[in-house]
């Protein structure tokens, strides 16, 4: 029998705000437990609460960049449940009137090209955390993150495979960081993700029993928790001997398996009613025209750009565009040094494997890009070597040092007489007599080694090809 899978995504982003989504506390992650909270967002009786408009700005963003349609008027409800790390006993969200409906997302996979609809975008305010302290048998709650502002995307059943769901996520992570919507940290928590997904025999059109996958932090335990479901909902679907339930499951990454949390909940379940105390946002043709028109470029814009007018090559173009960090360095450099394949290469090259040496992901490398731009620039009027630049990199990356008053201060601009240079070949030919004559016997090999013996005397500061050809010179 053949089977095809049916998923359906949420996907939940925290908007990058600077507060939270109904109070004035820091949205900011990191702050140690319970810093940023006030009475408003603790849940205290009678507390107001009043609505962050750059969060509805941002939601307005996230549905342009998703061919979304934005509503004209945009409300509130309340969402009732009891859990512990919400205080006030219920979540303020968006169910009757969102802020955004039916977009539509192009992947691409090795299939190829597919379009992902949405059926809404909506705005609503994040949970705290609880901490479970296993050494006293405790739990604690945080509540930095309550009310921290999120767009909830839910996706139409339109993915069937893990690769489509894996292309859907680095897509949606390319928009919204590069709009500005959100930094997209999986590893922070700022965008997560719950798999809606059911089996059901090729070609029928009934959809099979669905289960829902949460708790997943990375994109490598999405696609092992969807092929994990999968096979279960396959082989009860062949053996008839488990009978499926309509539920919500855990990802356990530790076990590889799915865990049944709870039965799943329908929204008849939360008790939803319209927020009284929050007024309906209107949203005028001049204020989305006027977020349109504060868009930075996107990614497929700046890989246009890159590839045609820059003339990058496009793996190149892909590298720098994957990552909204990489592209603010590259944009930042070029403004000082305006050689586009050279930058590319040092950040490519040198930037990414120093930043990787210090364990650092490439959205957390933080340089002064004029330094850096400084740096290239010693490198391409020859003041100094590439491999001395190399050292001096990571300087300007951990310590901010100037690269020009550096070599100056440190006497390690290149060596660039030539007779200074022709006296160290004559010496290191004359101490490696062995490894000369192999060479005048035809082993081309042996160059390297003798490059480097001539490079140690003269502290790695000349130029390599230099001491290359005059060494050539020198022995025959
Ligand atoms: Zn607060």
């Amino acid at each position: 029998m053949k089977y095809e899978v049916v998923m359906g995504l949420e996907v939940h982003v925290e908007l990058s705000t600077a507060s939270k989504l109904f109070c004035g506390c820091s949205a900011k992650f990191g702050a140690d437990a319970n810093e940023n909270v006030c009475p408003a967002c603790a849940g205290m009786p009678g507390m107001p609460a009043v609505l962050n408009k750059k969060a509805i700005e941002l939601g307005i963003a996230a549905g342009l960049v998703t061919h979304s349609e934005i509503a004209r008027k945009t409300t509130f409800d309340k969402k009732n449940y009891f859990y512990p790390d919400l205080p006030t006993g219920y979540q303020i969200t968006q169910l009757f009137a969102p802020i955004c409906r039916n977009g539509w997302v192009e992947v691409e996979t090795e299939a190829g090209k597919k379009k992902i609809t949405l059926k809404q975008i909506h705005i609503e305010e994040d949970a705290g955390k609880l901490i479970h302290d296993g050494r006293t048998g405790t739990s604690l709650v945080d509540f930095n993150r309550t009310s921290v502002p999120l767009v909830e995307i839910v996706s139409n059943p339109d993915f069937q495979s893990a690769e489509e769901v894996i292309a859907y996520l680095e897509k949606l992570r390319s928009l919204f960081s590069f709009a500005g919507v959100s930094d997209c940290k999986m590893q922070e928590g700022s965008m997560r993700c719950d798999v809606n997904i059911s089996v059901r025999e090729a070609g029928s059109n009934v959809l099979g029993t669905r289960t829902e996958i949460k708790n997943m932090n990375s994109l490598k335990a999405i696609a092992a928790a969807i092929r994990y479901e999968s096979e279960r909902h396959i082989d009860a679907l062949e053996t008839g001997g488990e009978v499926l339930v309509q539920e919500t499951r855990r990802w356990d990454d530790n076990a590889g398996e799915t865990f049944s949390m709870r039965g799943k909940e329908d929204a008849t379940d939360y008790r939803y009613f319209p927020n009284p105390e929050i007024m309906p946002v209107m949203i005028s043709d001049e204020w989305i025209a006027a977020v349109r028109e504060s868009l930075p470029e996107t990614a497929e814009e700046k890989y246009a750009r890159m590839t045609a007018e820059l003339g990058l090559s496009e793996y190149d173009s892909k590298i720098i565009t994957g990552s909204k960090r990489l592209s603010e360095i590259f944009d930042g450099t070029m403004q000082y040094f305006n050689k586009p394949k050279e930058v590319v290469n040092w950040i490519i090259g040198d930037l990414l494997s120093v930043a990787r040496g210090g364990n650092k992901g490439e959205d957390d490398i933080e340089i002064d890009c004029e330094k850096f731009a400084k740096l290239m620039a010693l490198v391409d009027n020859k003041t100094v070597n590439r491999n001395v630049a190399k050292k001096i990199l990571v300087l300007v990356l951990t310590e901010g040092v100037d690269p020009a008053a550096y070599v100056e201060e440190n006497k390690l601009g290149m060596v660039g007489d030539k007779t200074v240079i022709v006296a160290a070949v004559r010496e290191a030919i004359a101490e490696n007599a062995k490894q000369a004559e192999d060479y005048k016997n035809g082993n081309e090999k042996i160059l390297g080694f003798l490059v480097g013996k001539v490079m140690k005397k003269l502290e790695g500061k000349a130029d390599p090809q230099m001491v290359n050809s005059l060494l050539r010179e020198n022995l025959t």
